[in-house]
C-alpha cells in the first residue's frame, strides 16, 4: 500500500471493525485499507450477498418490496437499491447476449405502468417522467424470447428507440415478419431503422364498450373485431397477430405487481419500474434463448446475478 500524498510504501497499522488491514503512511500520518470486494452488489451496498439474492428472488416471484423487506429483514430503501442494481444488470446482459437473432416473426405491444400518479393526476409542476409509463416490448412468436423492450411514454422517440433496439436484437441479413397495435407511433420509426427487413403489419382490434363504465373496468372489455392493415413489405396475412405478446404481457402483469392494474399496487419511482419489468423478463429470456429446463430458471436467475460480468 502506498500513501496517495507522500507517495511512500505504508506500515501495517492494524485492523478496522470489519476485519481489513488497515496501513499508516509514517510520513504523513494517513490511515488508508484495501478496497473491501462488495461483489455484484456493488460499493455503496454492505448487504449480505446471500440475503440480497433472497430479496431479488422474492421481488421476482412476485412479491411486493413490503413484504420482501419484512420476510428478508432487509431495509426497504436497501431492496429498492438492488431492485435497480438488478434491474441495470438485466438490461446490460440483455443488450450485450440478444442479439441478431435470426427471427422470423416478431410481435411487440406496450404495456401500461405509471409512475408516481397516473396521467390524470398529473399538474403542470410535475416532471415528465412522472404519469403513465409504457413498456414496450417485442418478442420472437415461436420461441417467446424477448428480443426488446424500453421503458418510456407512447411516443415515436420512445417507439424509435424501442426499433432500435429491435434492429440490434434481429439479424440483419434476415427478413421477418413484423406485427404491432394500431398506434400510430410505430410506423415512422419502423420505416426508418428497419427499413426493407420487415413485413410490417398492424393489427386494430376494435372493443364494444356498451356495458356500464363501472362493470367494465374490473372485466376485459369485449372483443368485437380486428383489422389487419399491411404498412411495409407484404405481410403473410396468417401470420399478423399480437395474441402471443398480449398473452406474455399478461403473464408479466400476473406476477410483477408494479403492473396490476386497478390495485394500490404501484411504483413511485421511474428507476424501480424500469428495473421491474427487466428482473422479470430478463430470467424468461435468458432461459428461452438457452432453452433450458423451466426448473433451471431459478438458477439461471442467481448465475445472472452473480456473474462479474453484466
Ligand atoms: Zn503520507
Amino acid at each position: 500500500m502506498t500513501c496517495h500524498n507522500c507517495v511512500v510504501e505504508c506500515k501495517k497499522a492494524g485492523k478496522r471493525s470489519d476485519g481489513l488491514q488497515r496501513y499508516r503512511c509514517a510520513q504523513c500520518g494517513k490511515t488508508f485499507s484495501d478496497r473491501k470486494d462488495f461483489g455484484w452488489i456493488g460499493h455503496k451496498q454492505a448487504v449480505d450477498e446471500n440475503q440480497a439474492l433472497l430479496a431479488l428472488a422474492m421481488l421476482a416471484e412476485g412479491n411486493s418490496i413490503n413484504s420482501a423487506s419484512r420476510i428478508s429483514g432487509i431495509n426497504k430503501k436497501t431492496i429498492m437499491s438492488l431492485l435497480v442494481i438488478g434491474g441495470e444488470k438485466c438490461e446490460s446482459l440483455l443488450a450485450e447476449r440478444v442479439r441478431n437473432v435470426p427471427a422470423s416473426d416478431v410481435q411487440a405491444d406496450e404495456i401500461w405502468g405509471f409512475v408516481g400518479k397516473k396521467q390524470a393526476a398529473t399538474g403542470p409542476g410535475d416532471s415528465y417522467r412522472v404519469g403513465d409509463a409504457w413498456c414496450f416490448i417485442g418478442i420472437e412468436r415461436n420461441t417467446k424470447l424477448i428480443l426488446a423492450c424500453e421503458l418510456g411514454k407512447r411516443t415515436v422517440t420512445s417507439a424509435t428507440r424501442f426499433i432500435s433496439k429491435l434492429a440490434t436484437a434481429t439479424d440483419a441479413d434476415t427478413r421477418f415478419q413484423f406485427t404491432t397495435d394500431g398506434l400510430n407511433v410505430y410506423p415512422y420509426p419502423v420505416g426508418n431503422i428497419l427499413g426493407d427487413r420487415v413485413d410490417y403489419a398492424q393489427l386494430i382490434k376494435v372493443y364494444k364498450f356498451n356495458e356500464a363504465e363501472s362493470e367494465r373496468r374490473y372485466s376485459p372489455a369485449k372483443f368485437a373485431e380486428s383489422f389487419s392493415t399491411p404498412v411495409y413489405g407484404e405481410p403473410d396475412e396468417d401470420k399478423i397477430c399480437t395474441s402471443h405478446i398480449e398473452r406474455q404481457n399478461g403473464s408479466l402483469r400476473q406476477w410483477c405487481k408494479r403492473l396490476t392494474r386497478l390495485t394500490y399496487a404501484f411504483s413511485s419511482k421511474s428507476g424501480s419500474i424500469t428495473a421491474r419489468p427487466w428482473r422479470s423478463t430478463s430470467p424468461t429470456t435468458t432461459f428461452a434463448a438457452s432453452t433450458a429446463r423451466r426448473a433451471r430458471r431459478q438458477r439461471k436467475r442467481r448465475e445472472l446475478l452473480t456473474d462479474d460480468g453484466p
